[in-house]
């Protein structure tokens, strides 16, 4: 699979937006460590870093806050997860708007280029058990998806200061942030607009869009980033092709500097209660989670279906391994080396 980041050639760079000093600082901005990739986790890092603060993403907080025991299995006891064809379509159209982005000005890339971007970062892991109709059925709407995005008239004046900004924000001795922002772009007037893609199939409503915790934490890491806050933050839901966008003053930055400082208070003391909600249906680890032990899935039945995920995985990694030595084999023959 091509990696999400596979676009991204060192360090972005903020332009400069005007010469009288009123412009963001310029800073360096790393790019995300290989496998990690905005809101998607498809890694899992250690939970404190080498300072013993708590290392938060925004998932790792929304995972928190939607039931800590999921947090647990997933962060703590490093469970397995299952690639979802949602989250591999989520990650194929991030790339693929990484690269169209990162070209730069005077000349976007061309429609079809922005599908060749795809292709380069077509996803293939959520959609490998499914019959080859389906996940071709999944590509032709991807390419749709994307053929409406660049249709779309981006704002006036704007260009793209940087795409998949890493940043890793400190609160206090507690806690830090990591993450990456989509895109942040520059006006004429040297203000800065953050831009989260979303694939979800509706958009959001404005207010939940002001509400949300992942926008106010980008927006505190551009600050920490360029030293300005951005004038403007998005949701671009890239399915429906809306993008939302709403004012800085609209956004609750000290309640998301509380939400990160009272959840990592919650995980250094070990809080993992058990919070069934509508999205167990979804969860990985509903065959192990105490909530439906009376269900279907006794010990036995748990260590069952976990043997049947981590066949899968293994399934997977082998034919991954034997595309990888196929190639291998091939380029030896052509450069005529021995394997
Ligand atoms: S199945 Fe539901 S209650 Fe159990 S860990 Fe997952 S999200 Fe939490």
């Amino acid at each position: 699979m091509s990696s999400p980041n596979a676009g991204s050639q060192g360090p972005s760079r903020l332009p400069s937006a005007s010469e009288d000093g009123a412009a963001p600082r310029l800073l360096e901005v790393e790019d995300a460590p290989p496998g990690t990739f905005g809101e998607f986790e498809p890694t899992a890092p250690p939970l404190t870093d080498a300072q013993g603060r708590i290392r938060l993403s925004f998932s790792r907080i929304d995972t928190y806050r939607t039931c800590p025991r999921k947090f647990r299995f997933r962060y703590v006891d490093r469970l397995p997860t299952q690639p979802s064809p949602h989250l591999s379509f989520g990650t194929s159209i991030h790339g693929a708007l990484e690269a169209f982005h990162d070209r730069k000005l005077p000349d976007p890339p061309s429609e079809d280029e922005l599908l060749g971007f795809l292709y380069d970062a077509w996803d293939t892991r959520g959609f490998a058990d499914l019959p080859r109709e389906e996940q071709v059925a999944h590509y032709r709407h991807a390419q749709q998806v994307l053929r409406r995005y660049h249709a779309r008239q981006r704002p006036p004046g704007r260009t793209t200061a940087a795409t998949e900004a890493w940043f890793e924000v400190p609160f206090a001795y507690e806690a830090v942030v990591v993450g990456s922002i989509d895109r942040v772009d520059v006006d004429a007037d040297g203000d800065l607009h953050v831009i989260d893609y979303k694939t979800n199939r509706r958009a959001r409503p404005r207010s939940e869009v002001a509400a949300s915790l992942q926008l106010a934490l980008y927006a505190l890491a551009c600050r920490h980033l360029y030293g300005a806050l951005p004038r403007t933050v998005a949701l671009d839901f890239v399915v429906p092709g809306l993008e939302v966008i709403v004012g800085l003053e609209e956004l609750d930055l000290e309640a998301a500097r509380a939400t990160v400082l009272e959840t990592a208070a919650a995980i250094r003391a070990e809080r993992f209660e058990t919070v069934p909600n509508r999205l167990c249906d979804w969860c990985d680890h509903r065959a192990v989670c105490p909530a439906w032990e009376g269900e279907a899935d006794d010990t036995f039945g748990a260590a069952v279906t976990t043997a049947e995920q981590l066949r899968r995985r293994l399934r997977r990694e082998v034919r991954e391994l034997r595309e990888l030595e196929a190639g291998i084999a091939r380029l030896a023959t052509e450069r005529g080396l021995d394997t």
